[in-house]
């Protein structure tokens, strides 16, 4: 029988958006690469690719630099790279240089482990860099080509804790030490402790149950910060509402700080999508331009349309002053609360702070929607 091994990116893709995952790793469709100008999904490949190699060189005495340009430019030649991009990261992969501390001893590079996790979940993983740092300990290196984690990223990452526990399967007994390398920036150590740990066996355990009893008839798509980045415009519900144009944020309406959040949340993930659908909206107006150079027609038939919502921003002074008692929560929800609690305020109160409203426009990129034209 054939058991499903779950990987450290099957994991985050069902986590941020389940239909994408169907998409992806259920019904295996090719996945669009949604920046056409350069293809990071290639550029990660060809880097990985050139570290792999330099590292398995052993120690370099004579120009190590020199060595790992032509590496790089092999390798970004064969994934078809341009030159602008190889450019940028022959001074990248420089600085990298200076930077890192290179192994001294190597157990492996770029291996894929098959392992089973002391929680019963079987896992894939493709481990970078493997090295003994002393009899006692295993370093762990993961490469990223990406910009660096943010403490909240560190916090919620699946993939380090998953590491761990199948790294430790490999070398028991040993103290692992996980690293992710942002190449272009720095190290960043995964800091555990027991109760990480724990929480973090729970939730693989409960992820992968999920994903195996998923019923992929009913699967539905949610809106999150890797939208952007996801190669099925063509086919999300959610992304196809926002082409109609059907979006609809209730931002700066709500009444308690949970919902502030969560539709901050909202606004900036649909951003996000959005963005993503302005560099195809852009490239359908520039293949239709080169068909017929009617630029006007080409323009009014797929526009991208910018609305702006007016919201009502109270002066913060003034609102803090009615609310002696709790001055933190009305700085924290600032203009958007304040509506709930006009009603319940004291005339004279309620007065100045309605005088010290001014109406302001949100930000025109919250409702960029793609718009056919009828005939
Ligand atoms: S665009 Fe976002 S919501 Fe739609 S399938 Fe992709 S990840 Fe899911």
């Amino acid at each position: 029988m054939n058991v499903f091994k779950i990987s450290a990116s099957n994991l985050e893709v069902f986590l941020d958006c389940p239909l994408r995952y169907k998409f992806k790793y259920h019904d295996r469709i090719p996945e669009v690469e949604m920046f056409q100008k350069t293809n990071y999904r290639a550029v990660g490949t060809a880097v990985h690719e050139t570290i792999r190699r330099f590292i398995e060189m052993g120690k370099v005495e004579d120009n190590p630099i020199k060595i790992i340009n032509n590496i790089l430019a092999e390798e970004f030649t064969k994934a078809g790279l341009p030159l602008p991009v190889y450019e940028d990261w022959t001074k990248i992969m420089q600085e990298w240089l200076i930077r890192v501390r290179l192994p001294t001893k190597v157990l492996g590079t770029e291996k894929e482990i098959d392992v089973t996790l002391p929680n019963g979940v079987p896992v894939l993983m493709y481990l970078d860099l493997v090295e003994e740092l002393d009899e006692n300990t295993i370093k762990v290196r993961d490469w990223k080509t990406g910009a660096p984690y943010s403490e909240t990223d560190m916090n919620n990452n699946m993939q380090a804790p998953m590491y761990i526990l199948g790294i430790s399967q490999l070398y028991p007994g040993k103290k692992i030490q996980f690293y992710f390398d942002f190449i272009k920036d720095c190290e960043l150590m995964y800091v555990y402790d027991n109760d990480r740990m724990k929480n973090a066996v729970r939730f693989i355990k409960a992820t992968y149950d999920s994903i195996i009893a998923m019923d992929a008839e009913k699967v539905e798509a949610r809106i999150n910060k890797n939208c952007g980045y996801c190669g099925f415009h063509d086919k999300c519900p959610e992304v196809l509402k926002a082409r109609r144009g059907e979006f609809k944020v209730n931002y700066h309406t709500s009444g308690d700080l949970d919902t502030l959040i969560k539709d901050q949340l909202n606004v900036s993930h649909i951003e996000k999508l959005i963005i993503g659908e302005k560099d195809r909206l852009k490239q359908l107006v520039l293949e239709k331009m080169s068909v017929n150079g009617d630029t006007e027609k080409v323009t009014k038939e797929y526009s991208a349309k910018v609305t702006q919502s007016r919201y009502t921003h109270y002066n913060v002074r003034t609102v803090m002053r009615a609310f002696p008692d709790n001055p933190e929560e009305v700085l924290e929800v600032k203009k958007t609360a304040v509506d709930k609690y006009l009603p319940k305020l004291p005339e004279h109160i309620r007065a100045e702070i309605e005088d010290s409203a001014e109406n302001t426009f949100s930000a025109e990129s919250l409702r960029i929607t793609a718009k056919k034209s009828k005939g």
